[in-house]
C-alpha cells in the first residue's frame, strides 16, 4: 500500500494529548468497568498505534487530526460510538487495517460509521451546478445509513478546514468550494449551525480572500466602539431584569458570522456599514415564561421597531428553532437586534439534531438490540419523543425523512456527475437517462471499472460507464429488468420502429378478422379511416397500423372509432343508419341468453350483443335494436347517436337485470382516456389504483409527445356504471392528472 500523499518525513512537533482525553485515560485506570469510557480509550490507542510515523502537511503527527475530530464530536455531545469513530475515521483509508478488524475490536456500530465515512471520503465533488450539488448532498444523506456518519464527516471536514493553510493553493480552493457547496449546507440541513458558520467562514476565507480580509479588518476596527456600546446595553438590561426577578443565564453581544455579512451585502446590495452597524444581543434565561418577561423589559427600555417582532417560541420554525426576535432603537439611535431564548432552545439553535445527544439520559448502548430497519429511525424517534411538545416537530422530521430515507439510487458518470435513478435501476436505465442514443447503441457496461451484466441493480455510489457501438441495439429482454418508464418507452419505441413492417402486417391481420378481408384495402383508404388516423394522433394510416400491430393502440379503439366515423359520415349524408353492417364487440358470454337469469330483461331467450359504439354498462339506461345480422339484438345506451335514425318499430325497451347476482359477475369492456402530466411511474400508479379496485385492464397505451400532456388509453373490464364512475373519480384525484374521460361519451351518465 502506498503511503498517502499527506505523509512525509517526521518533524519534531510533539503531540499533546488534550485534557479531556487525558481525563478519559485516567478514569479508565481507576474504573475499568465503564465500558463507554473504555471504548473511547481503546479507539484512541488503536488509532495512535496505526497512525504512528504518519505526519500531516503541517508537520504534526497524524494522530492530532483524529484526536481533534473526536474532540469536536465530544463537544457536540456525541455518544461513545461516535467519538470512537472519530478516532478511527481515517485508519481504513490510511493504514493496513480492515473493516473486519474494526468490527472485531469495536463492534458493528463503530464499523458502520467508519465504513460510511471512508466511503464518503472517496468522492471528489468538482461540479458546477446547484442541482449537482444538491444531488451530491442527497446522495451523502442516502448513503449514510446512520446520520452519525454525516456528523463524523462534518467534524472531519471542519478540522481539515481549520488546518487548510498547509495545503497548496489549488487544493485549498477545491476543498473550500466543496465545503461551501456540500458540507456547510449539510450542516445547515441537520441544524448544526455551529459547524455551518465555521465551515462557511473558513471556505469564504479561501475562496474570496480579498473580501474576507476587508470584512475582518472592518470588524476589528470598530470592535472597541461596538463593544463599549454593547456593554452599556447589557448593563441596562441586566439591571432591569434583576429588578423583576428574571434569572439571566447569559447576556452578551451576538457574534457576527463573516460569511453571513458578506452574503447579506451581496444579496441586499448594501454597504458594510448598513449591515454591520446593526448590533445583536442574545439573552438566555431559565424558563419559557421568563422569555416573555424579558421581552417586556427590552421593549420598555428601548423603543421597538414596528413589524420586527417574531415569536418563534409560540410558532417554532420547521427545523425546531425557537426564540423571540425583536429589533429596537438602541443607544445613539442605532438599531439593536435582540434574541431571547432558554438554554434548551439555545442548544437546539446551536447543535440542531446533535442537541438531542446532550439531553439523552441513557448510555450509548441503546443501539445494540435494534434491527437495522428499526435503527434507521431510532434517532428520529428519539428526537420525536424528546421534542413531542413542539408543534412543528413532525414537519421537521418529515422534511428530514424525505431527504434521508428515500430509496432513490445515486450513481456517478465517469466524469463525476451524479445521476439519480429509481430504486433497482440498472445500467440500461442509466444509459437511457444519459441519452436515448446511448441506450439504443449500448453494448455493455462497466461498473466501478469492471464489466458487469446488464441487469445488475446499481448501488449508491457506483461509477457507471456505458460502452456503445454502432451495431449494438436494444434487445427485447431488456424490458424484463429496466425500471424507469423512460427507458422502457424508448426501448419499445426502438423495437417498434425496427419491426415496423411486421407490425403493419400483424395489424392488417387483426383488422381483417374484424372488418372482413374483402375491401380492407379500400376501407383503409376511406375517409372515415383518415378521420380515425387523425383522431388517434397518427400521421399516416401506416403509422396507425404500426401502432396497432405493436400494441400502442388497441383493436377496439380503432374499430370503435372507425364505426363512429362511418356513422358520422352516414348521418351527414342523411342516409338511414346501417348499424348492423358495422362490426360490434360481442358480449363475452354469448350463451347468456340461454340462462333464465339473463343480465338483460325484456329480451329473454333472444340472442343479443352489447353495441361497441357506446359500450353500455349496467346501471345505465339502455335500449335494444333489432338488427338484420345474425348476432341478434344490439344493446345501445339510450341517447347513442347511432340509434337516433332507427325506426321506432325496431326498438325494444330493455333494462339491466339488477338481481343478476347468483352467476359470476359479468364484466363489460369500456375504454377510457386519461390526460396527464408525464412523470416517472404515472402509468404504474394508475394501474395500481385500478387493481386496488379489482378492475382488470385489458389494454393500456401511452402516447407522449414533447411539450404535451401524456395521453393514456386504457381498456377496462368493469361490472357496472358505478364501478366505472368510482374508478374514474379515483384516477381524477391522483396528482398530475389533467382529465379522465370515457370514450364514446354521450354526455351525462358515466
Ligand atoms: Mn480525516
Amino acid at each position: 500500500m502506498n503511503p498517502p500523499s499527506s505523509l512525509r518525513e517526521p518533524q519534531q512537533i510533539e503531540f499533546e494529548i488534550p485534557e479531556w482525553l487525558n481525563q478519559c485515560l485516567l478514569d479508565r485506570s481507576s474504573d475499568r468497568h465503564n465500558e463507554d469510557n473504555n471504548l473511547i480509550c481503546l479507539a484512541f490507542e488503536f488509532a495512535y498505534e496505526l497512525h504512528q510515523k504518519q505526519y500531516r502537511k503541517s508537520g504534526e503527527p497524524y494522530i492530532a487530526h483524529p484526536v481533534a475530530v473526536a474532540g469536536l464530536l465530544r463537544d457536540l455531545g456525541g455518544d461513545n460510538i461516535t467519538i470512537a469513530a472519530g478516532f478511527l475515521h481515517d485508519v481504513v483509508e490510511d493504514t493496513d487495517v480492515t473493516l473486519e478488524e474494526i468490527e472485531e475490536r469495536f463492534g458493528d456500530r463503530v464499523r458502520l460509521l467508519v465504513e460510511g465515512v471512508t466511503k464518503l471520503s472517496k468522492f471528489n465533488f468538482s461540479s458546477k451546478t446547484e442541482l449537482q450539488a444538491e444531488n451530491f448532498r442527497r446522495m451523502f444523506l442516502a448513503m449514510a445509513k446512520d446520520i452519525r456518519v454525516i456528523v463524523v464527516k462534518l467534524a472531519d471536514r471542519l478540522h481539515n478546514m481549520r488546518t487548510l493553510e498547509h495545503l497548496k493553493p489549488e487544493k485549498q480552493k477545491r476543498i473550500a468550494r466543496e465545503t461551501r457547496d456540500i458540507f456547510a449546507p449539510l450542516a445547515n440541513r441537520l441544524g448544526i449551525w455551529h459547524f455551518k458558520w465555521e465551515l462557511e467562514d473558513l471556505a469564504f476565507k479561501y475562496l474570496e480572500p480579498e473580501e474576507y480580509k476587508k470584512i475582518t479588518n472592518l470588524l476589528s476596527e470598530r470592535r472597541s466602539d461596538r463593544e463599549a456600546r454593547l456593554a452599556k446595553v447589557a448593563e441596562i438590561l441586566r439591571d432591569r431584569l434583576a429588578k423583576i426577578g428574571v434569572n439571566v443565564v447569559e447576556l452578551k453581544g451576538r457574534p457576527k458570522h463573516l460569511y453571513g455579512i458578506y452574503h447579506k451585502m451581496q444579496r441586499q446590495q448594501k454597504e458594510f456599514n448598513e449591515i454591520f452597524d446593526i448590533a445583536g444581543v442574545r439573552i438566555i434565561v431559565d424558563k419559557n415564561e421568563d422569555c416573555y418577561r424579558a421581552l417586556a423589559v427590552v421593549h420598555d427600555a428601548f423603543k421597538p421597531i414596528p413589524g420586527r417582532f417574531k415569536d418563534y417560541i409560540g410558532l417554532p420554525k420547521a427545523n425546531l428553532y425557537q426564540s423571540l426576535h425583536t429589533t429596537v432603537v438602541g443607544l445613539q439611535g442605532r438599531p439593536l437586534e435582540v434574541q431571547i431564548r432558554t438554554q434548551e432552545m439555545h442548544q437546539i439553535a446551536e447543535y440542531g439534531i446533535a442537541a438531542h445527544w446532550k439531553y439523552k439520559e441513557t448510555g450509548g448502548s441503546t443501539f445494540t438490540k435494534l434491527t437495522p430497519e428499526d435503527e434507521k429511525f431510532t434517532w428520529l424517534r428519539q428526537l420525536l419523543d424528546w421534542q413531542n411538545d413542539l408543534k412543528d416537530a413532525q414537519e421537521y422530521i418529515d422534511s428530514l425523512k424525505d431527504n434521508l430515507f428515500e430509496d432513490d439510487v445515486y450513481v456517478f458518470t465517469p466524469k463525476g456527475d451524479v445521476i439519480v435513478l429509481a430504486p433497482r435501476a440498472t445500467a440500461v436505465d442509466f444509459a437511457y437517462r444519459i441519452h436515448t442514443e446511448v441506450g439504443n447503441h449500448m453494448k455493455g457496461a462497466r461498473i466501478n471499472g469492471r464489466w458487469s451484466v446488464l441487469d445488475r441493480q446499481l448501488q449508491n455510489g457506483d461509477i457507471v460507464e456505458i460502452i456503445t457501438s454502432k451495431n449494438s441495439h436494444p434487445s427485447l429482454d431488456w424490458l424484463n429488468f429496466v425500471v424507469t418508464p423512460s427507458a422502457r418507452n424508448r426501448i419499445r419505441q426502438w423495437l417498434k420502429r425496427s419491426h415496423r413492417e411486421q407490425n403493419i402486417a400483424r395489424a392488417k391481420e387483426l383488422l381483417e378478422k374484424e372488418l372482413g378481408k374483402s375491401g380492407l384495402e379500400a376501407q383503409l383508404k376511406s375517409e372515415p379511416m383518415q378521420n380515425v388516423v387523425a383522431r388517434c394522433n397518427y400521421q399516416t394510416t401506416e403509422d396507425l397500423l404500426a401502432g396497432l400491430g405493436y400494441g400502442e393502440i388497441t383493436l377496439n379503439q380503432v374499430v370503435n372509432r372507425l364505426r363512429e366515423a362511418v356513422k358520422a359520415q352516414q348521418v351527414e349524408k342523411e342516409s338511414e343508419p346501417e348499424i348492423e353492417l358495422t362490426p360490434q364487440t360481442p358480449v363475452r358470454d354469448l350463451n347468456a341468453h340461454k340462462n333464465s337469469k339473463s343480465p338483460i330483461i325484456g329480451i329473454e331467450g333472444m340472442l343479443y350483443y352489447i353495441a361497441g359504439c357506446c359500450n353500455p354498462l349496467p346501471g345505465e339506461a339502455i335500449i335494444g335494436v333489432v338488427t338484420r345480422n345474425a348476432r341478434g339484438i344490439a344493446i345501445h345506451r339510450q341517447g347513442c347517436p347511432n340509434i337516433e335514425k332507427v325506426l321506432g318499430d325496431r326498438l325494444i325497451p330493455v333494462s339491466w337485470n339488477s338481481k343478476d347476482t347468483n352467476t359470476r359477475p359479468h364484466t363489460y369492456a369500456v375504454d377510457i382516456e386519461i390526460e396527464a402530466i408525464d412523470r416517472v411511474g404515472m402509468l404504474r400508479d394508475i394501474l395500481a389504483r385500478l387493481s386496488d379496485e379489482n378492475i382488470n385492464v385489458l389494454n393500456a397505451g401511452v402516447k407522449t409527445s414533447f411539450g404535451k400532456p401524456a395521453l393514456i388509453s386504457l381498456s377496462l373490464e368493469v361490472q357496472d356504471c358505478q364501478q366505472l364512475q368510482c374508478s374514474i373519480k379515483k384516477i381524477r384525484n391522483m396528482s398530475d392528472i389533467l382529465n379522465v374521460r370515457r370514450l364514446s361519451e354521450l354526455g351525462g351518465n358515466c
